[in-house]
């Protein structure tokens, strides 16, 4: 096996955080270069400040350090997208580009490209959402993972790069904060419920979204990463599922831990956000493709999330 050099970029965020150190578990410290706009709270070996939106800069890095794998994690999401429409779009698809360039020109072997359960609208159906199906998104963050994804298809078949890309569902996990998605309530709800024993959710109480605990989506991606190119015949992007529920079900099964729990609800503009994606995925290329399984439901999640916050 040829020896690998890592460079994740926005490793500083709610995903690249636990995604870094698993990587670097994995590959072992000094072949994985950690990137991002903003420096890490704490000083990290191997990090290089990086602005993705510098391909000049993302260059030197490739090459001075011999990269054979990029994990591409900056973006702007969901929520945090709708406040500045077109600089999203720049952000988003900027930071893409220049990593399918450098991948491109450097002839860097394998590029992680993460796409969104945003990809799907209003007009996709909600229940157990198929692979290929609608795809007409109503925020410009689903709007730029559209199009992201086509081109890593693109990239793929013109130029043979070996790109590889899951739709995360909303990722919950106990190391890291979320970045401004639609999905962060059901992060947030857990340091309130430990903090005041109360939460006020953004989402209605029934507003079920298909959502995925952090070690299960940091599993997809390195067990997705190292399956054999043959296996991975989607090269837009691979529907991934975990769990599905509302903000009633995950209060009523916080509420089995601690019992005076109390939840209310004042929706916000996330709530029509939330509306527009699917309730469910269907997720079988991804089980069939490279293996896929996931291991945590919504019980198992909630009381490990509470051990580790508790
Ligand atoms: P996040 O906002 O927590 O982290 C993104 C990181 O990118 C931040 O540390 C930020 O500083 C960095 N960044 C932003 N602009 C940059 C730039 N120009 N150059 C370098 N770094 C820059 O996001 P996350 O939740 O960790 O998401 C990571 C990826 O996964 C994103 O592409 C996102 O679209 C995707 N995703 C996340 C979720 C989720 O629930 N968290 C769900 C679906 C898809």
């Amino acid at each position: 096996m040829q020896h690998e050099k890592i460079l994740v970029v926005g490793a500083n965020g709610q995903i690249g955080t636990v995604l870094l150190a698993s990587l670097r578990s994995h590959y072992g410290e000094a072949n994985v270069i950690a990137s991002d706009i903003r420096q890490p709270a704490e000083a990290m070996p191997n990090f290089v400040p990086l602005d993705a939106l510098n391909r000049h800069t993302m260059s030197s890095v490739v090459r001075e350090n011999g990269i054979t794998q990029i994990y591409m994690l900056a973006a702007i999401l969901s929520a945090k997208g709708e406040q500045n429409p077109l600089q999203t779009w720049d952000i988003n698809m900027t930071c893409l580009f220049n990593a399918l360039e450098v991948c491109r020109e450097f002839k860097v072997k394998k590029l992680f490209y993460p796409s969104t359960i945003a990809v799907f609208g209003p007009d996709t159906p909600r229940v157990l959402t198929p692979q290929n199906t609608i795809r007409n998104p109503t925020t410009v963050y689903g709007i730029s993972k559209v199009a992201g994804e086509n081109w890593c298809n693109y990239y793929h078949l013109r130029y043979g790069l070996d790109v590889r890309s899951v739709r995360y569902p909303g990722i919950i996990g106990y190391q890291s904060l979320p970045g401004g998605g639609t999905t962060d309530y059901a992060v947030d709800i857990f340091h309130q419920a430990l903090d005041q024993q109360k939460y006020t959710s953004f989402l209605s109480a029934d507003t079920a979204l298909p959502m995925m605990y952090m070690d299960d989506a940091i599993r997809a991606t390195i067990e997705l990463m190292d399956a054999p190119a043959e296996q991975i015949r989607i090269r837009s992007s691979y529907n991934l599922a975990g769990m599905s529920f509302t903000p009633a079900q995950i209060a009523e099964e916080i509420r089995q831990h601690i019992p005076n729990f109390e939840m209310s609800y004042a929706p916000d503009f996330r709530q029509a956000i939330a509306e527009s994606w699917p309730a469910s995925i269907d997720d079988a290329a991804a089980r069939t493709d490279w293996g896929w399984q996931h291991r945590f439901d919504l019980p198992n999640m909630v009381a490990d999330m509470l051990a580790h916050l508790g």
